[in-house]
C-alpha cells in the first residue's frame, strides 16, 4: 500500500483526481474525508493542502504526492520530484505598477517586494546581485503596491489577467511551474515496485493525450506518399477497402505534428479523414 498526498481543494484537485482516475485507479471521494482508498489498487489518498505537500512527503507521512514545483522549491524540503505532469502550468514574475519605468531588474535594488515565494524569490535576486527587501505575505500579493506596502511583487501569474486588472505589469519571469509527482527519498522496494506500476501508468495516459489515431481513405497509387507522411508506432497499417483501387490507412501522430500533417495528407489525396482520441498508450 502507498499514500499519495494531494490539494483538497484548489487548482490542482481536479487535475489530480482525473489523472488517478485515468490510470485506471477507482475510489469513492466524498469531499468531506481525508482520506480515501482505492478499491482496485494499493493506494490510499490524503486530501491536504497543498503548502503542507513536501513536507509530509518528505517527512514519510505520505510516500508520494502531486504539487506545483513552485510550492515544492519554496519549501525546500527533502523529497525527490519524479515526474512532471503537464498541468497547473504557471510562472511566478515580478511586476510592477504599469506606469513605472523599469529597465532591468537592477532597478530593483533598495526597493520593497511582496510575496509569498520569498525563497524562490531571495535566490533570484542574489543570482542577479539584486538587494532589495522581502515582505513574505500570504494572499493578495498584487495589491500590495497599491495599498503601499511594496513597489513590487513577485506572483503567479498564467493569464497575465489579475495583473492587468490591478495596474501592474509583468517584468520578469523567475520560475516556471507545473505539477509534479514527488516521492520520499526512502521507501521499501514494496512501495517502489507499486509506485513503478502507478508511474507506468501515467506515462502511458500521458503518451496518448500527445497522440492521436488518424483513419484515411486513399487510392492506392497515392499510398506510397502518404505512407511516408505518416511514422506511426511503428508503420501504418493499410487495409484493402470493398472499392477497388482503394485502401483505407491507419496511423498514429503527434497532437504537435497534427495539422500540419492533415494539410500534406488532403494535398497527397487522402479522403474521409477521421481522427480519434486515444485511451492509453502502451510501448
Ligand atoms: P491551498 O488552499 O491548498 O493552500 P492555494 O490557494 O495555495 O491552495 P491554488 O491557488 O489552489 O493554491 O494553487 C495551487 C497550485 O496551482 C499553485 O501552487 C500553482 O502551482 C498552481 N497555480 C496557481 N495559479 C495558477 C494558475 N492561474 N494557473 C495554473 N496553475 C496555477
Ligand atoms: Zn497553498
Amino acid at each position: 500500500m502507498i499514500r499519495l498526498a494531494i490539494q483538497k481543494s484548489g487548482r490542482l484537485s481536479e487535475d489530480s483526481l482525473k489523472l488517478i482516475r485515468e490510470c485506471g485507479i477507482s475510489f469513492v471521494n466524498s469531499s468531506l474525508k481525508l482520506k480515501t482508498e482505492a478499491t482496485n489498487f494499493p493506494l490510499e489518498i490524503l486530501f491536504l493542502r497543498d503548502d503542507d505537500i513536501p513536507e509530509y512527503v518528505a517527512d514519510g507521512v505520505a510516500d508520494i504526492g502531486i504539487v506545483g514545483q513552485n510550492v515544492l522549491v519554496e519549501a525546500n524540503q527533502q523529497a525527490l520530484e519524479v515526474q512532471a505532469l503537464g498541468f497547473s502550468k504557471c510562472r511566478l514574475s515580478i511586476a510592477v505598477p504599469k506606469t513605472d519605468t523599469f529597465n532591468s531588474i537592477a532597478d530593483l535594488n533598495g526597493k520593497n517586494i511582496a510575496t509569498s515565494y520569498p525563497n524562490i524569490l531571495g535566490n533570484y535576486l542574489a543570482a542577479h546581485n539584486v538587494k532589495a527587501q522581502i515582505h513574505t505575505i500570504s494572499g493578495s500579493v498584487e495589491i500590495a503596491p497599491s495599498i503601499g506596502l511594496a513597489e513590487a511583487i513577485c506572483d503567479i501569474v498564467s493569464s497575465g489577467s489579475t495583473l492587468i486588472s490591478n495596474g501592474l505589469r509583468e517584468v520578469e519571469h523567475v520560475f516556471k511551474s507545473e505539477a509534479v509527482l514527488i516521492s520520499n527519498q526512502n521507501l521499501s522496494e514494496e512501495k517502489q515496485q507499486i509506485i513503478k506500476q502507478l508511474l507506468f501508468r501515467i506515462q502511458s495516459v500521458q503518451k496518448a493525450q500527445k497522440s492521436k489515431y488518424i483513419l484515411l481513405n486513399a487510392p492506392n497509387d497515392s499510398i506510397e506518399k502518404i505512407k511516408s507522411l505518416l511514422p506511426g508506432m511503428k508503420a501504418p497499417s493499410i487495409l484493402p477497402l470493398a472499392e477497388a483501387g482503394w485502401s483505407s490507412v491507419h496511423s498514429v501522430v503527434n497532437e504537435d505534428d497534427f495539422w500540419e500533417i492533415i494539410e500534406k495528407l488532403k494535398d497527397a489525396g487522402a479522403q474521409g479523414i477521421l481522427v480519434v482520441p486515444i485511451e492509453k498508450m502502451i510501448l
